[in-house]
């Protein structure tokens, strides 16, 4: 049994913890606060708190507010240039997966000479060591999705040659991050569903993947159950807090998985279609790949136990067969209201299906090597095809 554990973040979790924000040992006196450009950040008051919590603290801060859905390179650039001119000394990613990831590539790129793609491994990347140690980050979450809050990937496209790449290492986690689910509950119904089965995935795939050891266990089976018992109600009911504390719970959780164990080719294969089409967002994707990407295991035989073992997490106790997991994940679908989406509505075309399967290869590979059984770039095109509405 061999595993490496290392998560040094110091996680604040629970309602009402953002209050506690001004009493930690923030690490330095000026903050890059980094934020979507939407409004919700703003509108739902969040940024308001987290200024006067650094008020508090008697540290400043400056604002880069520009962060898209799926961030792009260029605004990590963009984002490292302005906290130089600033003078910040940290880097605060307030908002969803998004922010916070974007705030970990820009914690980078000020202190490193250089393109962010020269670090970055993977299809164009130059995969170059990171001379400097990043700024220090701090994440405040503000949905349940990416786990970025736990560990140290961060995911960014590169827009001219729609690569849609994970970087990430010792450095690039999170040395304070807050996990307030009272944040989350102005999520709606639709983002809450597509976010809560991304934390979903990140602990079923790192549950089968050729990297699952003992400790990744332990946080993906719990995590793969508290979403069973409480995506639904919070996708129903946004108010729910216990439901709400529940998914973010599985979220921080999945994210101590991806630092443990690893996500597999689910990944790569939704990366490719949301690298081409930046209005995907990324949850939907892997939603409507996840029924066809599992069962080619479940054909391939190659973890029936753990499908098995995840089954009854999902909340299917009488689980018998590997099929069983695909069919309790099927009814999650259902039950959210996410069991239709249709790749043809973001503009996918079906002829298409192979440069995203060359794509996902291309850019992530790595991932490949690590699944349970292997997949050609056949069995990819297949799996796309079968998952084509
Ligand atoms: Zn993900």
């Amino acid at each position: 049994m061999n595993f490496n554990y290392y998560i040094p973040t110091k996680i604040l979790f629970g309602k009402g913890q953002l209050a506690n924000l001004h009493n930690q040992n923030l690490p330095g006196k000026k903050a890059l606060i980094v934020i979507s450009s939407g409004k919700s950040t703003k509108s739902n008051g969040y940024l308001a708190r987290v200024e006067e919590q650094l008020d508090l603290a008697g540290a400043s801060y400056a604002v880069f507010d520009k962060i898209l859905p799926n961030p792009i390179k260029k605004h990590v650039m963009e984002g490292a240039a302005f906290a130089k001119k600033e003078g910040c000394d940290f880097v605060l990613g307030l908002g969803g997966g998004s922010s916070i990831d974007a705030a970990k590539g820009i914690a980078v790129m000020v202190t490193n000479e250089g393109d962010y793609w020269d670090y970055v491994s993977g299809g164009s990347g130059k995969g170059k060591p990171v001379p400097n140690s990043p700024l220090p980050i701090v994440a405040v979450t503000t949905t349940a999705g990416t786990g970025t809050e736990a560990d140290p990937w961060t995911v960014t496209t590169k827009e001219d040659t729609n690569e849609k790449i994970g970087f990430g290492y010792e450095k690039t986690f999170p040395v304070l991050s807050i996990v307030d689910p009272d944040l989350m509950l102005t999520v709606p119904a639709q983002l809450t569903a597509y976010q809560g089965f991304d934390a979903l995935f990140h602990s079923t795939e790192g549950y089968i993947t050729k990297t699952a050891n003992a400790i990744s266990d332990i946080f993906a089976l719990k995590a793969i159950e508290l979403i069973g018992k409480s995506l639904t109600a919070a996708v129903k009911d946004g108010a729910n807090e216990q439901a709400r504390a529940d998914v973010a719970l599985a979220n921080t959780l999945s994210g101590m998985v991806e630092s443990t164990s690893s996500c597999s080719s689910e990944h790569s294969l939704e990366h490719a279609l949301s690298a081409f089409h930046h209005d995907l967002p990324h949850g939907a994707g892997l939603i409507m790949i996840s029924k066809a990407y599992y069962t080619f295991f479940v054909k391939a035989g190659a973890c029936n136990e753990r499908m098995i073992d995840m089954a009854k997490a999902l909340g299917k106790s009488n689980a018998a067969t590997a099929m069983d997991f695909v069919e309790a994940l099927a009814e999650l679908q259902t039950a959210c209201g996410v069991d239709n989406l249709k790749m043809s509505d973001y503009g996918i075309n079906s002829d298409d299906l192979r440069k995203y399967a060359k794509n996902a290869r291309e850019t992530m590979g790595g991932l490949f090597e690590i699944d349970p059984a292997p997949i050609s770039e056949d069995d990819c095109v297949e799996i796309y095809q079968k998952s084509y509405k």
